[in-house]
């Protein structure tokens, strides 16, 4: 998409571009995860960023079902918001000695990149709605609520067990 060029014209097109960018992100998030969870200490906050590259690689293969149910082409845009959140992220934990308060930098992180999800997915759920494509916005629920459930998963482990620990 050019910075002088209109490229987006219609709200399908505006669809599509933000599917784009949730694909990159997502692809960008499958390959964030490994390293977050070599980084992390707490072994049930190890298990947590586990158990989501594999929804996230999941998440991936829906958004190529809905370009492909949309008979679109599966391609990312560039996403800077999620590159700055990633970006953002790195420099923290490559601040943090204790591997304790690296736990708690490394949870604030990842809510982060699952609040940026949540917005885009909302927001494509109820374009999709609109547009008619209830079939993919049923899909794209799906993947909402996994990043909701993640959400709240990572803030139990805040409260219950990391930020404890990093406190003490
Ligand atoms: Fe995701
Ligand atoms: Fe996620």
């Amino acid at each position: 998409m050019g910075l002088f060029s209109k490229d987006i014209k219609s709200m399908d097109d505006l669809f599509v571009h933000t599917l784009q960018d949730i694909y990159y992100a997502e692809n960008k998030i499958v390959k964030a995860l490994p390293t977050m969870m070599q980084k992390a200490s707490n072994p049930a906050l190890k298990k947590a960023f586990e158990t989501h590259l594999h929804e996230t690689e999941n998440h991936v293969a829906r958004l190529d079902e809905v370009f492909r149910m949309h008979g679109t082409e599966a391609r990312g845009v560039d996403c800077p918001a999620i590159d700055g959140i990633i970006e953002e992220a790195e420099e923290v934990a490559g601040e943090v000695e204790d591997p304790r308060v690296l736990d708690a930098a490394l949870i604030a992180a990842a809510q982060a990149v699952e609040h940026y999800e949540q917005t885009r997915y909302g927001t494509l759920v109820a374009w999709a709605k609109e547009l008619g494509r209830n079939d993919c916005a049923d899909l794209l629920q799906k993947t909402l609520d996994e990043e909701k459930a993640t959400d709240k998963k990572l803030t139990e482990l805040a409260l219950t067990k990391v930020n404890l620990q990093a406190a003490e």
